[in-house]
């Protein structure tokens, strides 16, 4: 890429640590840090061949501001694909700020969110997919979601996606030769080829798409609710699941009269989980709005705990419960087991399903409840090392190439004539195309990269 500004950013978080990086990125990155690191040799950054760590001192003018360690990479071999100076100073607030002012003062441009992946990306050293596959591994909360992501930032779903592709624009640039030149002496691709292409490349793109709802739930998490009346358990259990005591736990009922909210990694399954204000019919204007969020939770949860007590007649409550949950993942969650059991669970069975038997206060029924939200999200086997979809813009291109081929199957089968079906097959290129970002309009590219952090 030629024309563009030299960008500079801190690329440690802003905190307090024992190193903090402040990146520079383009032509002059060399030239701009030259003029506020002086190096123990005397060499210039600008003199160094890249690859190389460089011992020195940041100055402010006359006055030393920190040691500093700079790595250059030269272009193309650098993150971003042009000249990179990496400053490695210590990793104060004040001083990261300072040393990045200097840079600034010096000749570099803010770099705006994203920035330097987006110019690895306008650089060809990564596509659209593995430069979002970044996104999610910085973000990743556990050991699934990092090496899924990690996977596809190694290039597993941009392989399959360029494979896929490559098998559709040879049928397609068949069709458009035999289509443009009739009286030439091209071969007619013969229907079982077609049709096996078209068949196969759908059959991989609707694997996509099937697994992507599991492949949401080990990378980014899944939003979870906890809901149930007053005092049956759901503070206790959120604080089983959380692993320490998040949520208060009293037997005053209506003692959560928020929603807490906490992130949890169950079983390699991430989900944002909400304990809930018990819901019931109260006066208390806190505890009413603390219900209505409630309701809201419940409506948007991906996965619903409804909870119930064991230890009681099943209420009007319980029973408005179970008809909200009607509709939604539910599973149902019969608490305090421990104690003697007066629940009409049958009702329960009846309208929600088999339910899964805990005592959230010593913990009894842990192991079945993760294995059934694995089961239900479907991340019980998952493999981290395949080619997954790891956001909602890659499942929707995947979902347009889906529709543009079963199109094509159509057309094929009620004997379209093959420009038909090639119209079909371009659409289908068109939308894996934007996938990888091969073919992605500015305004996408740009979306992506808005969602990056600075400095990244
Ligand atoms: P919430 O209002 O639904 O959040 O209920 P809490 O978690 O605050 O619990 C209400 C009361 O039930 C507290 O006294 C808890 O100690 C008790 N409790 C919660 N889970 C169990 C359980 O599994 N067994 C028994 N025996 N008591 C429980």
């Amino acid at each position: 890429m030629t024309g563009l500004s030299t960008i500079a950013a801190i690329s440690t978080p802003l905190g307090t640590g024992g190193v903090g990086i402040i990146r520079i990125s383009g032509k002059s990155a060399t030239e701009i840090a030259d003029k506020i690191f002086v190096s123990v040799s005397g060499k210039k950054l600008a003199d160094s061949k890249g690859y190389r760590a460089h011992f020195g001192k940041i100055f402010d003018r006359e006055n030393a501001v920190d040691e500093a360690v700079c790595l250059v990479f030269r272009a193309p071999h650098s993150y971003t694909g042009e000249d990179v100076v990496e400053i490695n100073c210590h990793g104060g607030v004040f001083l990261m700020k300072k040393i990045l002012r200097l840079a600034l003062q010096n000749g570099a441009q803010a770099a705006a969110p994203g920035e330097f992946t987006k110019r690895a990306f306008l650089n060809g050293k990564l596509d659209l997919s593995e430069a979002e596959s970044v996104m999610t591994l910085i973000s990743a909360q556990g050991e699934q979601g990092a090496n899924a992501a990690f996977n596809q930032l190694e290039g597993k779903l941009s392989k399959k996606i360029e494979r896929i592709t490559s098998s559709l624009l040879s049928v397609a640039a068949h069709i458009a030769a035999w289509v443009d030149y009739p009286d030439d002496e091209i071969e007619e691709l013969g229907e079982n080829e077609l049709r096996n292409t078209i068949v196969n490349a759908n059959l991989e793109i609707r694997n996509l798409l099937s697994s992507f709802d599991s492949g949401i739930a080990v990378t980014s998490g899944v939003e979870a609710a906890i809901v149930g009346k007053p005092n049956v358990g759901k503070s206790t259990l959120m604080n089983l699941l959380t692993g320490y005591d998040r949520s208060i736990v009293t037997e005053i009922e209506g003692t959560t009269r928020d929603v807490v909210e906490e992130t949890i990694d169950l079983d390699g399954c991430l989900l944002r989980i909400s304990d809930t204000a018990g819901m019931r019919e109260t006066g208390d204007l806190v505890e009413k709005l603390g219900v209505e969020r409630s309701r809201k939770k419940l409506e948007r949860a991906a996965i619903v705990f409804a909870v119930f007590d064991s230890s009681k007649m099943l209420s009007d409550e319980d029973v408005e419960l179970i008809d909200e949950c009607k509709n939604k993942n539910v599973i149902p969650i019969i608490n305090k087991t421990d104690l003697d059991q007066i629940l009409d669970v049958d009702y329960i069975i009846n309208h929600l399903g088999e339910p899964i038997y805990i005592s959230a206060k010593n913990g009894d029924g842990y192991n079945l409840l993760c294995e059934r939200v694995s089961n239900l999200l479907g991340t019980k086997n998952f493999d981290t090392t395949s080619a997954i979809l790891i956001n909602e813009r890659q499942r929707i291109c995947c979902q347009k190439a889906e529709n543009a081929l079963s199109d094509a199957e159509n057309a094929l089968n009620i004997g379209l004539t093959p420009d038909a079906i090639g119209v079909c097959i371009d659409d289908a290129i068109a939308a894996l195309l934007e996938l990888t970002g091969q073919k992605a309009s500015e305004a996408v590219v740009d979306e992506v990269f808005k969602q990056f952090c600075v400095g990244k």
